[in-house]
């Protein structure tokens, strides 16, 4: 049953854009009727028609916790009863920078903002004021948000869509932004070579996740690290989706690299509407109203979406296990996935992050991920949502685990998969 979801995409499309308010809501590259979510608790979700699911897309990574976390929500509603917004600093935000700082210490220094895409923005802006160069690089099949200089080559909804890079943007803003391949040391070096004082930084998702999740191969992120500083760049690690989630340290601890600068989201928010950039104090210096860098946020550090991350980020703090658990729960699906479908899958994942691409090459960058069958992943995907399990409407999206999977759902799941790779055997 779909009927009241079906009726509100109808009216949806016709006041929002495919009636969705992010793209790969919409489920066109799996060809079904979004659900509309009613409510969620734990690791399930429930629709507007009654049914419920098993969630492997925890809010694109937020949901680390699980859904509605009692001690949150609790917090969020005490916040809620103190005020909305002040548009003045709050100690709330005093306490997420110390924290940021505290898990993550390459970000000496920070500022918060309203979503993942702005701190990517920031980030940039704050790179090219460091150094006084223009040009940046990122990796082709990375997703930085949506801002005008990164859709270039970006992954997440960008590759299922029929529009790869968008309308709407101007040659001449993407000019200064140059693409190299995952993975792929050579390829940076011959841009540093032809623009050997002109790249302020390079940008890269340490564990990319928005092609689907690709491992850095071994000594790709040093190789990074030593290259950005040998050209006096600086190297932006955007952890908007491993930042809290590989570990408390995220990639950069999990990987031990120190980038210059980070960019978070998603989890650093709790739920609710963050973003973060920082970094090395010299750098985060150029940021108005210290420096000449202009960058703003009538919300910025909302002192309800502070509650709901510093909350979250103490939760993961008190309880550091919870990443072992996190990494048994996904290692036991992909076991299943692996035993039950061979070599017709290739199965990526690291801690709580994982991807089920429909190919049987190993998958290390973006050639590799769009090999995947994307009419497979549709079929496995439709099958999964009628037996009760929710997982990303995209071939090239992770897979979220939570601390709320609990042992029966993951069971479940587990069963579900391998049924379906049992009884389609062509697919
Ligand atoms: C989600 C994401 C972004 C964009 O964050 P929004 O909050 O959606 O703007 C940027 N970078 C990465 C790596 C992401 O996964």
């Amino acid at each position: 049953m779909e009927q009241r979801s079906q009726e509100l995409f109808e009216r949806a499309k016709r006041r929002i854009p495919g009636g969705v308010n992010s793209p790969v809501r919409a489920f066109q590259a799996v060809g079904r009727t979004p659900r509309f979510i009613a409510s969620a608790h734990g690791d399930r979700i429930l629709d507007v028609d009654q049914n419920e699911y098993i969630d492997y897309v925890c809010s694109w990574g937020p949901g680390i916790l699980g859904h509605a976390y009692p001690r949150v929500i609790e917090k969020v509603q005490e916040a809620c009863a103190q005020g909305l917004t002040f548009g003045a600093p709050t100690e709330k935000e005093v306490v997420l920078a110390e924290l940021i700082a505290e898990l993550m210490p390459s970000m000496q220094v920070s500022r918060l903002v309203n979503s993942g895409t702005e701190a990517v923005m920031s980030a940039i802006r704050a790179a090219r004021g460091f150094t006084g160069r223009d040009k940046i690089i990122k990796f082709k099949g990375c997703y930085h948000g949506h801002s005008d200089g990164l859709l270039v080559k970006a992954g997440s909804a960008a590759l299922t869509t029929s529009v790869p890079d968008s309308a709407g943007v101007p040659a001449d803003f993407t000019k200064h932004t140059l693409v190299a391949s995952y993975n792929d040391t050579e390829s940076v070096k011959k841009l540093f070579e032809a623009y050997p004082q002109e790249i302020a930084a390079v940008i890269v998702e340490p564990v990319a996740a928005n092609m689907g999740v690709v491992l850095p191969a071994q000594g790709f992120l040093s190789f990074l690290r030593d290259i950005t500083r040998q050209y006096g760049a600086l190297l932006i690690f955007d952890e908007v989706i491993t930042g809290f989630r590989l570990g408390l340290g995220g990639a950069q601890a999990y990987y031990d690299i120190q980038p210059d600068l980070t960019t978070l989201g998603k989890i650093v928010g709790g739920g609710m509407p963050i973003g973060a950039y920082g970094g090395r104090s010299d750098i985060m210096q150029m940021i108005s109203p210290v420096g000449p860098v202009y960058q703003a946020g009538t919300l910025s550090g909302n002192p309800i979406a502070t509650t709901a991350g510093i909350e979250t980020l103490n939760i993961l703090k008190a309880d550091p296990q919870i990443y072992t658990r996190l990494a048994e729960k996904s290692a036991q699906i992909a076991q299943a996935v692996k035993a039950a479908a061979g070599n017709r899958v290739t199965v990526n994942r690291i801690g709580s992050l994982m991807s089920i691409f429909f190919t049987k090459q190993p998958v290390t960058d973006y050639e590799s991920a769009v090999s995947a069958d994307t009419k497979q992943y549709a079929a496995f995907f439709g099958y999964l949502l009628d037996h009760g399990i929710y997982t990303a409407p995209s071939q090239f999206e992770a897979m979220f685990l939570s601390d709320a999977h609990t042992a029966q759902d993951l069971a479940k799941t587990c069963e579900v998969m391998t049924q379906y790779f049992r009884t389609f055997k062509e697919a």
